[in-house]
C-alpha cells in the first residue's frame, strides 16, 4: 500500500526491532513506547483497521489474537498486559495499517484517555 509506514517496515523498506515474524503476521517494537513493554502485531497484508476487517479475513484475525496472546504471555511476566486497537479519528488511529498494541510491564489504568 502507497506510502504506508507498517507495509514499508513489512517489506525491509524501514527498519524495526522485530520480535516475531510468521507468514502473515509481524510484531515489532513501538518507536515511542508508553509502557516497558510495547509491541506492535500487524497482518503483513494492508487492511486500514479493525473497522475494514471482513469474512475473507477470518484466518488471518483469528490468528492476530492468538499471536498477542503468545506475544503478551511471553513478554509480560505473567502480571497481565493490554491488547488495544485505536480505530479511526476518534479511536486515535495514527497508523492506517490495522496493529494490536501489546502493553505491558506496568499496571495500566482504567478508562483510557
Ligand atoms: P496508533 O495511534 O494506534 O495508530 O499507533 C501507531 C503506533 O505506531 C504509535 O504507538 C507509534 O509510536 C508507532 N510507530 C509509528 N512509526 C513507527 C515505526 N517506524 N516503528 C515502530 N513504531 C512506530
Ligand atoms: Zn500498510
Amino acid at each position: 500500500m502507497h506510502n504506508c509506514i507498517f507495509c514499508k517496515i513489512v517489506n525491509n523498506e524501514l527498519p524495526s526491532n522485530k520480535v516475531y515474524e510468521d507468514e502473515d503476521l509481524l510484531a515489532f517494537e513501538d518507536i515511542n513506547p508508553v509502557a516497558p513493554v510495547h509491541i506492535l502485531l500487524i497482518p503483513k497484508k494492508h487492511i486500514n483497521s479493525l473497522a475494514e476487517l471482513s469474512e475473507k479475513d477470518y484466518e488471518v484475525a483469528s490468528r492476530l489474537l492468538l499471536v498477542a496472546s503468545k506475544l503478551g504471555n511471553e513478554h509480560c511476566n505473567n502480571n497481565g498486559y493490554r491488547i488495544v486497537s485505536n480505530v479511526g479519528e476518534d479511536g486515535g488511529q495514527e497508523v492506517n495499517h490495522l496493529h494490536l498494541h501489546i502493553l505491558g510491564g506496568r499496571s495500566m489504568t482504567w478508562p483510557p484517555g
